[in-house]
């Protein structure tokens, strides 16, 4: 059985510096706030060349207070990609804004072309998801966003670590966004998130609204909410936030020895970095045009994958509302493609050589 996630494994290679560390928080009873989050958002922001890092309950959280703090125009559109979760768009509307999608493109992000198709007067902003852990091409949605007055979200959580030109994501835009899900390329022991940013009204303007509007307990400058970083979540998060750029390595090392063996597939449509990207492969994924069958092949010779996202957004239920033609879009047509392949540390070399065998007999018995 080869796990596309395996948690559990990763805990045991960590486990005395994890124990210790969730036992000092409850020594300390530092559950909220207190001392292992300041550690936290401070060795994060270092991490990431970033001046400011704030702490928050979760990635979507995290993107409606960064989207919150940008004061943007009631009711005009951000601009999401079609194929992302949910939170990239979520976020956009419960802070009341609209959702205008875009298509992704043979990177799975952003399609430039299709970015400027959806500019029009009432353009705020644009969601710049990471996708799948690869930048995306952020040199030139921050031109475009130069040249129409627009600002420039960071959706992050998937690519802790992923660098364009040697700059770490989370640099680029406005303000951005990361997950700590447990899943995530860095991930707590529950929901958790951040906020990244280089401005520092923004940064204020966050924390302030991540806590209850307040710098000083019980003095309320503006109503805001309730999302924090929990203690624990943080000790956590500074145990594997050392391990972060050695499991980075330890994926692209697995997405490398994926792309030189299934290479000669010509049914497989394999994953593309783009130049001067280091992409830190939160999935790697292929796309095939009888997907369900391979995924019921591997599963049955013990494979787990995944499909990221069955559904593309604006095909959602939730977003029947929204009266945008979007069927012309790859993302919204490759959604019946798209097969997550196991990733992440906890893979071993035996492990990647039975996928590709396993695949490879597919084709061949097919
Ligand atoms: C995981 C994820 C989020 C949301 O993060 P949560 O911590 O689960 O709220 C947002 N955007 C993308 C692209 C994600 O993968």
């Amino acid at each position: 059985m080869i796990k596309f996630l395996d948690l559990k494994k990763q805990y045991l290679s960590i486990k005395d510096e994890i124990d210790l560390a969730i036992q000092n928080v409850i020594n300390d009873t530092a559950f909220v706030g207190g001392k292992y989050v300041k550690e936290f958002e401070n060795s994060f922001a270092n991490y990431n060349n970033s001046k400011y890092s704030i702490g928050v309950a979760n990635g979507t959280d995290a993107l409606e207070i960064a989207l919150q703090s940008l004061d943007l125009p009631k009711n005009s559109e951000v601009i999401v990609p079609a194929n992302s979760f949910i939170a990239s768009a979520e976020a956009v509307s419960r802070v009341g804004l609209k959702v205008r999608f875009c298509d992704n493109n043979e990177y799975y992000n952003i399609d430039i072309e299709d970015l400027k198709k959806q500019i029009n007067s009432n353009t705020s902003a644009i969601m710049a998801v990471h996708l799948y852990g690869q930048v995306c091409q952020i040199d030139e949605i921050l031109k475009i966003a130069k040249e129409n007055n627009l600002k420039v979200i960071e959706d992050a959580a998937q690519a802790h670590g992923a660098e364009f030109n040697s700059n770490k994501v989370g640099n680029f835009g406005d303000i951005a966004c990361f997950s700590f899900y447990p899943g995530k390329n860095l991930g707590a022991y529950g929901d958790a998130g951040a906020i990244m940013t280089n401005n520092p009204e923004l940064a204020e303007k966050c924390r302030l609204i991540a806590n209850h509007g307040s710098k000083e307990k019980y003095h309320h400058q503006i109503e805001g909410r309730n999302s924090r970083l929990d203690g624990i979540n943080a000790a956590v998060l500074n145990v594997k936030l050392k391990k972060l750029d050695e499991w980075n390595k330890i994926r692209r090392e697995i997405a490398q020895y994926y792309v030189e063996n299934l290479k000669n597939i010509d049914e497989i449509v394999l994953p593309k970095e783009i130049e001067n990207v280091y992409s830190v492969y939160h999935l790697f994924v292929i796309r095939y045009k009888y997907r369900d069958k391979l995924i019921e092949h591997l599963k049955n010779d013990g494979v787990e994958t995944g499909i990221h996202y069955p559904i593309s957004l604006p095909k959602l239920e939730a977003y029947k509302y929204i009266k945008q033609d979007c069927s012309y879009m790859c993302a919204t047509n490759w959604d019946k493609e798209l097969i997550s392949l196991p990733m992440g540390e906890h893979l071993t070399m035996k492990d990647c050589e039975y996928i590709v065998n396993s695949i490879k007999n597919y084709f061949k018995m097919k």
